[in-house]
């Protein structure tokens, strides 16, 4: 069959002046990894049984869940198939970090661009790559993450993350399950002690998992040691049905998401034995003396890791969406510019530029400061491993305002980007509306945003306070050092270097600013505390400014750095930044003014460069989203909706995917469960004949 292009995508395509090919590659991290996310799409994406054969919004709530389980299996089968040939792309790690490869592989493939392709609307089996086993490599003893990883990585076990409560989210310390050890038995008795202390949220507790990282308060010798974790079974092995003292089941719809499988938990005096305390840092001996840990912060590992890789993805979601609208944009005809013309395409409307290029911007602009943190995470975990607490701080103040600032700015993007389709940007053929869905949950889980910049601004006026006394400072706060010192400001030039001083100018006045104010309270008798909440209009823009003064900072030394590609690609990379930059400046102008010395020549600069950017810009955009190359079913539902052809071939797997419908009994217990399908997976096991068999039940039962 002949596919035809469309004149216009065509058209916009011949007008590229730089090599589409070298983008995807910059894109990817190199060549080699283009070819590598090829060979991934084509493995995936060419497998039927990956494709839905009739939309979820036409699906009941059993049938998705059913769906996302039997999907999310797959997927897990191809991961541990790629992995058993090599070919999971782990070459880059040492043998030492395997575990931590693949992990890294199974949650870019289930939470990443591939991830969202083929399972839209979330995985109830994620949280067991993304929370359970990293917690456990991050807070479990040698003992712990021997025993409990090679489980939980051949997926005899399945788990997930349960923190959070109907009462508590946010502010962990007022969590109420409590963990009491008991000596005589060596075991942890847990209970939760009221309504409020049930957990609620955690993705894949619902049905699916068996286990759970619990995180719990910890009373020994009769005193309370602060919250802790635990692993802990919540369901048996091989029935499925809830333990003893357990309560389970699921939360219910969500606005996106609703795959996931999200729960809530009670307990009821459920023992645990002494060894399921993840005992890395702090620790409970035998006769329950408490052995504290070196640094508090060292538990705060695994939601660093999460904030960190979720920078990635919300670029990856972003640049999906902005795919779609610019596609969109260069294909749709509306309206005329002029009367004697034929129709425009919208793309031709500076308003719709303004929609879409900010965000295409922002996608780069994300990627590399996202690029950069990844690798700031992994020298300063090396380090925690050596003792070294120093970095922490600076990377979990820097880790919660990117995520707060990526999370925030990717769900109004999308919401723009969805506008910027009209009416068809509303259907959920455009994928828009799940894109959406995935984005804007992101800013509130793993700490809900306004929480996570008010963190990255007390760390904000820590750094102030040194940068007044003449401290030295960590580097990503360096700039405090010479603004506190209310060095004059030289006059202002129409540079990217300029611009990036001018941000990082607001956010120093605004960092000096919240920081007099709330000393002015403090002064004046208002409680430290209630200065601080009375302020914290103030803190939240601070480390907003901070985050994008950072965001800014980095994507133009990223792109000043770039050695390795064209002349021409890096002259679009180069406007690009530009645009992000200014859009900016002129988002927020109200602090520029008020921060920095403006002369008319500034406002000349804003007028003229960022028309020219947006007209630039619109000559190379379609080349830059199309470069990626990624395949339709990677992008747009709608292309998924065209391969129905759904087949489950009955062979035999590696991977052991059994269905148990164990929901009958569970269902006598908890009348209020929506359905009853439940799973085990047994990768290694031999016990069931007849693998690679999906046994639903009978929906008729239910
Ligand atoms: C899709 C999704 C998946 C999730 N998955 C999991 C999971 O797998 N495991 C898990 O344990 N949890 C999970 N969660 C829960 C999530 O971590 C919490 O919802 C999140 O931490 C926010 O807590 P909260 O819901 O109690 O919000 P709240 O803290 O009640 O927030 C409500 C409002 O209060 C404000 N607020 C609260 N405290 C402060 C403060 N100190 N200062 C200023 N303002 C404040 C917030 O800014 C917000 O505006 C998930 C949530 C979602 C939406």
């Amino acid at each position: 069959m002949t596919v035809t292009i469309n004149a216009d995508l065509r058209r916009e395509r011949e007008r590229c002046s730089f090599d589409p090919m070298e983008l995807t590659n910059f894109w990817d991290g190199s060549k080699a990894k283009t070819s590598h996310r090829h060979e991934l799409e084509n493995f995936f994406l060419s497998d039927p049984i990956l494709h839905d054969k009739i939309p979820a919004k036409y699906k009941n709530h059993k049938e998705i869940y059913e769906g996302a389980i039997m999907k999310g299996c797959r997927v897990l089968q191809k991961v541990q198939q790629l992995h058993d040939s090599g070919k999971g792309g782990m070459d880059v790690f040492s043998k030492r970090h395997l575990t931590k490869a693949f992990v890294v592989l199974c949650r870019q493939i289930l939470g990443g661009m591939l991830g969202s392709a083929i399972l839209k609307d979330g995985n109830p089996l994620t949280l067991h790559y993304v929370m359970f086993i990293p917690a456990i490599m991050g807070q479990g003893t040698v003992e712990q993450q021997g025993y409990w990883i090679s489980r939980a990585w051949s997926c005899n076990i399945i788990g997930t993350y349960a923190q959070t409560e109907l009462g508590h989210g946010t502010f962990i310390r007022g969590l109420e399950t409590t963990a009491t050890y008991d000596p005589e038995t060596k075991e942890f008795v847990l209970n939760s002690p009221t309504l409020t202390s049930y957990k609620w949220w955690p993705g894949g507790l619902g049905h699916t998992a068996n286990y759970a990282i619990v995180v719990a308060q910890l009373y020994t010798k009769g005193e309370c040691r602060g919250i802790h974790a635990f692993i802990v079974q919540l369901r048996d092995e091989n029935t499925h049905e809830p333990l003893p003292g357990i309560k389970i089941g699921e939360i219910g719809t969500k606005l996106g998401m609703n795959a996931t499988n999200n729960g809530f938990l009670g307990f009821e005096n459920v023992r645990i034995p002494r060894e399921h305390m993840l005992m890395k840092n702090s620790q409970v001996l035998e006769d329950g003396t408490y052995v504290k840990a070196p640094s508090d912060k060292l538990t705060y590992g695994t939601m660093m890791f999460v904030r960190v890789v979720l920078v990635r993805d919300i670029s990856n979601y972003l640049s999906k969406a902005v795919t779609i609208a610019i596609r969109y944009s260069a294909v749709r005809r509306q309206s005329q510019i002029k009367p004697d013309e034929p129709e425009s395409q919208i793309m031709d409307y500076v308003t719709q530029q303004y929609k879409l290029f900010p965000n295409l911007a922002a996608c780069f602009a994300f990627r590399m400061c996202a690029d950069w943190i990844w690798e700031m995470y992994n020298n300063v975990t090396a380090e925690l491993d050596q003792g070294e607490l120093e970095r922490l701080p600076e990377l979990h103040a820097l880790a919660c305002c990117l995520k707060a600032v990526a999370s925030s700015d990717g769900a109004t993007g999308i919401e723009q980007l969805r506008l910027a389709c009209g009416g068809h940007g509303y259907m959920d053929a455009s994928n828009l509306p799940a894109i959406y869905g995935l984005v804007t949950a992101t800013c509130t889980y793993e700490g809900e945003n306004t929480v996570l910049l008010l963190q990255t601004a007390r760390y904000l006026v820590k750094a102030w306070r040194q940068a007044i006394g003449g401290e030295p400072l960590p580097p990503t706060v360096g700039y405090l050092a010479v603004l506190s010192r209310g060095v004059k400001q030289r006059p202002w030039k129409n540079t990217l270097s300029c611009i990036v001083q001018a941000h990082q100018a607001v956010a120093a006045g605004k960092i000096r600013l919240a920081t007099e104010n709330m000393d002015r309270r403090i002064r004046s008798g208002t409680s430290p505390e209630d200065a601080w909440n009375k302020t914290s209009i103030e803190l939240a823009h601070c480390a907003e400014s901070h985050c994008r003064a950072f965001l800014v900072m980095r994507f133009v030394e990223n792109v000043r750095g770039l050695t390795s590609v064209s002349k021409q690609l890096r002259e679009v990379l180069m406007q690009l930044c530009e645009l992000y930059s200014i859009y900016w400046v002129l988002q927020r102008l109200g602090d520029f003014l008020r921060s920095i010395r403006l002369n008319p020549e500034l406002t000349q600069f804003n007028g003229r460069q960022e028309r020219n950017f947006r007209t630039v810009t619109r000559a190379h955009g379609k080349c830059v989203v199309f470069a990626r190359k990624s395949p339709p079913t990677a992008i747009s539902y709608l292309a998924v909706c065209r391969r129905v052809a759904m087949v489950w071939e009955k062979r035999r797997c590696a991977a052991r995917v059994i269905y148990i419908a164990a929901a009958q009994c569970e269902r006598k217990r908890y009348a209020h469960r929506l359905y009853a399908t439940h799973c085990i997976m047994q990768f290694n096991a031999l016990r069931f004949p007849n693998p690679g068999r999906f046994h639903f039940c009978d929906r008729s039962q239910h």
